[in-house]
């Protein structure tokens, strides 16, 4: 309601806007929606015109109401919008965090209708249940299935009940068997139009990203639930010191390295010191240029990027100042301000310290490219009870095969690396050991690939 809307703001308080990402299986339609969503926002008129930031999109409420007709009345809400990060998948949901908890407040797991649940479907069930995210199911590609007539402009639920018997029932029964699906991961769900209380119960959106039919429905959805169930973590101190996580660390010609980061609270300003945690020690740097995507960009790096002064969250920007190279993606970013530098030191230090690896006596070393990640890969293989002697960030050096050639088990003298490359000279340490290096960048093949090779060796001692 508007009226909360003016008590939240008179004591400096604001209602920021729910950051969401999208999960599930590959090939099953995340980039498309993502796609779709920017894009279909973007045809709608001024009023509800998006906003591109960096590493990801705001979809104000005007838009989500203009998109969704009737499905929405804006005066229902008071939240702003919703802002998509826009790198899909759970491997960046994990290695986004902010307070301990996921970055994002609320996800989309994306499942193709005809497909079901996958591997990744069935981890990204598995991260969302761990951090406690709430969730809906965006069922795609509903276009696909025999004798699905398409209807622009008409809510999801009435289209399916006009279709023919035949696509009617042959969408049905894939809807039901993932609504079966997710009862047999723990989740009571249903179609949403039928569900009452989002927290109880998974709503399931019938949609195509290709052709947008349900994409209003899955935004109507995403904005009720965040109103409804979010509303009081999204108040935020509108002009505190500003508090981000690294989404990425890049190079950008003319800025030497930078960062992109999602601002989850507060603000940051030009000239501002910030503590940013790095790979050995928390940074203490100052910002030299907030960096926004220019509309219509232009291909030459120089052109991509125009200056703001300030950012207010929640937001995506890229921050430019010295001394970043050894950032770390999902590691946080704080605006000192007023405070006293070594007490956000120590705070930075301290929500790094939280993500703990159990390690064993005997067991695997384990590699990955940011805290989130090790995280995920330690869940995943205490999951598998496979133990891990060491488990760190960064890429594979010539001290990991070191490490690995200690252990008693030869099972065990094994480097999984995940997400990472391997430094030359540690490519040599390996030729002249007994050490396996597995790498991939997908969790549950890393896990599998590691238990192969137990079986082989398993095998070859019989
Ligand atoms: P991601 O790996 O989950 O990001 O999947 P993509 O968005 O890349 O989609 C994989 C493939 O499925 C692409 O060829 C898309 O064009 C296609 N696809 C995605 N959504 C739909 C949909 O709703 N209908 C149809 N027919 N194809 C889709």
């Amino acid at each position: 309601m508007s009226d909360t809307n003016a008590d939240a703001n008179t004591d400096g308080d604001a209602l920021r806007t729910p950051i969401v990402a999208v999960l599930g299986h590959v090939d099953h339609g995340k980039t498309t929606l993502l796609d779709r969503i920017r894009g279909s926002a973007v045809q709608e008129g001024e009023a509800g015109a998006i906003t591109q930031h960096i590493g990801a999109t705001a979809v104000p409420l005007e838009t989500v109401s203009e998109m969704a007709g009737a499905l929405v009345d804006p005066s229902d809400f008071d939240l702003p919008g919703l802002l998509f990060i826009d790198t899909p998948g759970h491997h960046s949901f994990s290695t986004l965090r902010a307070r301990g908890g996921a970055l994002a407040d609320i996800a989309v797991l994306v499942v193709d209708v005809n497909d079901g649940f996958q591997p990744q479907t069935e981890e990204a069930i598995d991260i969302l249940r761990r951090t406690g995210t709430p969730f809906v199911v965006a069922a795609n590609k509903i276009d696909t299935t025999p004798g699905w007539n398409p209807q622009e402009d008409v809510p999801i639920q009435q289209s399916l009940e006009a279709q023919s018997d035949r696509a009617e029932s042959r969408l049905n029964e894939n809807l039901y068997e993932l609504v079966g699906d997710l009862s047999d991961a723990g989740f009571s769900a249903d179609f949403y139009w039928r569900v009452q209380d989002f927290q109880k119960n998974v709503g399931v959106v019938p949609l195509s990203a290709m052709t947008g039919e349900g994409v209003p429905d899955l935004l109507t959805v995403l904005m009720g639930l965040s109103q409804r169930y979010l509303k009081g973590e999204m108040a935020v101190d509108a002009t505190g010191p500003g508090k981000g996580t690294v989404l990425e660390v890049k190079e950008e010609r003319g800025f030497g390295a930078t960062l992109d980061v999602v601002l989850y609270d507060g603000v940051i300003r030009i000239g501002e010191t910030i503590v940013v945690g790095g790979q050995n020690e928390p940074i203490v740097t100052e910002v030299r240029a907030l960096l926004q995507p220019r509309p219509n960009a232009e291909i030459r790096a120089e052109k991509r990027f125009e200056t703001v002064e300030e950012v207010a969250a929640a937001a995506g920007v890229k921050i430019a100042a010295p001394d970043l190279d050894e950032a770390m993606a999902g590691a946080p970013v704080r605006v000192v301000r007023d405070r006293d530098v070594d007490e956000v030191v120590a705070e930075v230090r301290e929500e790094l310290a939280e993500i703990e690896v159990e390690t064993a006596e005997d067991g695997v070393v384990v590699k990955a490219d940011t805290l989130g990640s090790l995280e995920a890969m330690a869940n995943a293989l205490a999951e598998a009870e496979i133990p891990i002697l060491r488990a760190e960030v960064g890429d594979v050096a010539p001290r990991d095969v070191a490490v690995a050639e200690t252990a008693n088990e030869e099972k065990y003298r094994v480097i999984l690396g995940f997400n990472v490359d391997t430094l030359s000279n540690a490519e040599r340490e390996l030729e002249s050991s007994e050490v396996r290096l597995f790498s991939d960048d997908v969790i549950y093949q890393l896990v599998e690939e590691y238990e192969e090779h137990v079986a082989e060796l398993e095998r070859a001692q019989q």
